[in-house]
C-alpha cells in the first residue's frame, strides 16, 4: 500500500454527470454534520436498484476513542478523520437487507476543510476489510456551515474514485 503523502486527493471534476439526491436526505446529511462539529459526520444511505438513496442512517465516528487508545495507529482524532463504529454498521446493512435494501453510499464531513476525497480518505475505502466496496463516497464540507457536497464513485476498475457533483431534487 503506498504511503498517504503519495496519494493525491481527488475533486470534483464539474463536467461529470452528477448525481441525483433528494434534498429532504441532503438536509439531514448537513444537520449532522454540524451537530457533529467540531468532529467529522459518517454515516450510510440505504436504497435500492429503483433508487439509489431512500434513507439516511447516521454512524458514530470513533475516530476519538481510537486515538486516545492507540495514538501511534491512530495519529489524528476525530476532527480530521472518521471511522465508523462497527455495531452502527452492521445493525444498518442487516436493516437494510432484511428491507430488500442496500447500503449505497458512505458520507462523511470535513471541518475546516474542502471538498475532496482525500487520500487517507481513499486508503480507508480501499482496504480490504472495507465493508462497502461498491458504494458511493459523499463528502460535505463544513465551514460552520455546509459550503459544498458532492460525490465519489468507486471506478470500474474497482481502485479509483471519480469526483461528481451531486444534483438535489425534491423527492
Ligand atoms: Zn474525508
Amino acid at each position: 500500500m503506498k504511503a498517504e503523502d503519495e496519494i493525491p486527493p481527488i475533486v470534483v471534476d464539474p463536467a461529470a454527470p452528477a448525481v441525483q439526491i433528494a434534498s429532504r436526505l441532503l438536509s439531514e446529511l448537513c444537520a449532522h454534520a454540524l451537530e457533529a462539529q467540531p468532529e467529522e459526520c459518517c454515516g450510510l444511505l440505504t436504497g435500492n436498484g429503483e433508487q439509489r438513496f431512500t434513507r439516511v442512517h447516521r454512524c458514530q465516528n470513533v475516530m476519538t476513542a481510537l486515538h486516545r487508545e492507540n495514538p501511534a495507529q491512530f495519529p489524528r482524532d476525530g476532527r480530521q478523520a472518521y471511522y465508523m463504529n462497527e455495531a452502527d454498521y452492521l445493525r444498518t446493512q442487516q436493516e437494510a437487507e432484511a428491507a430488500g435494501q442496500g447500503v449505497t453510499a458512505v458520507y462523511h464531513s470535513h471541518v475546516g476543510a474542502g471538498l475532496h476525497f482525500s487520500s487517507m480518505d481513499q486508503l480507508y475505502a480501499r482496504q480490504a476489510l472495507f465493508p462497502f466496496p461498491e458504494a458511493a463516497q459523499i463528502v460535505l464540507s463544513v465551514w460552520d456551515r455546509v459550503v459544498e457536497a458532492g460525490v465519489f464513485e468507486p471506478t470500474a476498475e474497482g481502485r479509483g474514485f471519480r469526483g461528481r457533483p451531486l444534483e438535489v431534487v425534491e423527492a
